[in-house]
């Protein structure tokens, strides 16, 4: 087909569909490219949401990827507040709510996640809210004000950024969790410890092992009823316990779906047709060996923009060692790797220092590691799990030793 006459859809404008469109166009594609986004804000990244926007620190426009004139200085026909609602994959055209259908050469979803729904009795109160998107982030900044009582449901990556902006905006924060340690699904216990006690110093009442049985709200003043018998007052409840892929439209219309749009290296789903990138994707990644789900920044940008250049013409895989980062108070944390568990520990520094970093081993390889406060290893860390090779865990944790040296090292033997 002539290029300039094929039509690329982009269903979802969130991060990943929005670098998508910007990158199309970066790689010369002069087709017509529309980008249709439910919410009424353009492109934006979702790191500030939990953080710096929800703090009040900075203003909306601020994690927009690039301005809305962008979308049509480049010719990309953006359509915010509009929602696919059906796939005709036989017909090729997409469905939207307002009763437009839009014939399509190649698609690509890009549908995110949404939170997780509380399910216990009073969760439908207005004042249990969540955190998943621009609307959502001010809505809960409205709340938190000094002297307003906020229970965050969850001890994930949501519920603790967001007990750090609310502490920052001078509420007093209660956690409650249900594992024993906070961020058990991405860190080791040690870690999870680690921000607990971060917390804590920073005036959270953080308590683990803690299941809410039911909420009862009268006016504007909550109680949440946990297991073991006991209440938590609260003004306001945040609940952060997860997301899940927005794959109802790709199931729908008969694509391969499993915990995530199923894609290959280069975004490919079961229709030759259709690509998906970014949080909706359970996607195969080479350095992995297996599938994987990412909610987090670097799948959303980096994996879009590997998938459009395939859409393009290109034929690079998307290969990445798994990247997450989060700031609260003084601490940043970073996470290198996915692994499905957290096994061997190889520490350099300790968690009594300020700044360390640790590795996760399998079988004498580094597959995971996590730096406290010293970002400045993550480069280097994040080379030794991609050449997955064995590492003498003793000059992994002899700080004597630069990581560079050890990932050079690494490359060439
Ligand atoms: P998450 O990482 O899955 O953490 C949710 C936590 O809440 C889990 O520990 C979960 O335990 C717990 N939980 C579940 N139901 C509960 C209940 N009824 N009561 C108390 N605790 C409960 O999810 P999230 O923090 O909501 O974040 C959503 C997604 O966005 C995640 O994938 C996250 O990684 C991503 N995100 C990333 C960043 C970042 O990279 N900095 C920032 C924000 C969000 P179980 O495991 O037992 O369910």
């Amino acid at each position: 087909m002539n290029e300039t006459a094929r039509h690329i859809v982009i269903v979802g404008a969130g991060h990943a569909g929005g670098v998508a469109a910007a990158t199309l166009r970066q790689t010369g594609f002069a087709g017509a490219i529309t980008l249709i986004g439910s919410e009424p804000y353009p492109p934006h990244e979702r790191p500030p949401l939990s953080k710096e926007l929800l703090a009040g620190a900075i203003p909306v426009e601020k994690t927009y990827l690039r301005p809305l004139a962008f979308y049509a200085d480049n010719r990309i026909v953006f359509h915010p507040g509009e929602t696919a609602v059906a796939i005709d994959r036989t017909a090729q055209r997409v469905t939207l709510k307002n009763g437009d259908a839009l014939s399509y050469d190649t698609l690509l979803l890009t549908m995110g996640a949404r939170a997780r729904r509380l399910s216990l009795p009073g969760a439908d109160h207005p004042r249990v809210l969540y955190l998943r998107d621009i609307a959502d982030s001010l809505a809960l900044r409205e709340h938190l004000k000094p002297g307003v009582r906020a229970a965050v449901i969850g001890a994930g990556f949501i519920g603790l950024e967001a007990a750090a902006a609310a502490r920052k905006r001078g509420a007093a924060v209660t956690v409650l969790e249900v594992q024993r340690e906070p961020l058990q699904r991405v860190c080791p216990p040690e870690i999870g410890c680690f921000m607990a006690d971060l917390h804590r110093r920073n005036g959270v009442e953080l308590r683990t092992g803690v299941r809410i049985t039911a909420i009862a709200g009268a006016d504007d003043a909550l109680a949440l009823y946990t297991a073991d018998g006991g209440t938590v007052a609260a003004d306001i409840v945040l609940a952060g316990i997860g997301a899940q892929p927005n794959v109802e439209l790709a199931q729908a219309a008969g694509l391969a779906v499993d915990n995530g749009i199923l894609t290959d290296e280069f975004g490919r789903t079961s229709d030759p047709h259709i690509f998906a990138a970014g949080d909706v994707t359970r996607h195969f990644n080479p350095l992995l060996g297996r599938k994987i789900r990412l909610e987090a920044w670097q799948n959303a940008q980096n994996q879009a923009i590997a998938v459009a250049k395939v859409m393009a013409g290109g034929n690079q895989p998307y290969a990445e060692v798994p990247w997450f980062w989060t700031d609260q108070y003084d601490v940043n944390l970073q996470i290198a790797g996915a692994p499905e568990r957290w096994g061997e520990l190889v520490w350099r520094g300790g968690v009594d220092n300020k700044a360390f970093t640790l590795f996760a081993m399998e079988g004498g390889i580094p597959v995971a590691a996590i730096t406290m406060n010293n970002g400045r290893d993550m480069r280097a860390a994040r080379e030794l799990i991609a050449r997955r090779r064995a590492i003498d865990p003793a000059r992994l944790a002899d700080t004597q030793v630069k990581l560079q040296d050890l990932a050079k090292e690494s490359a060439g033997g």
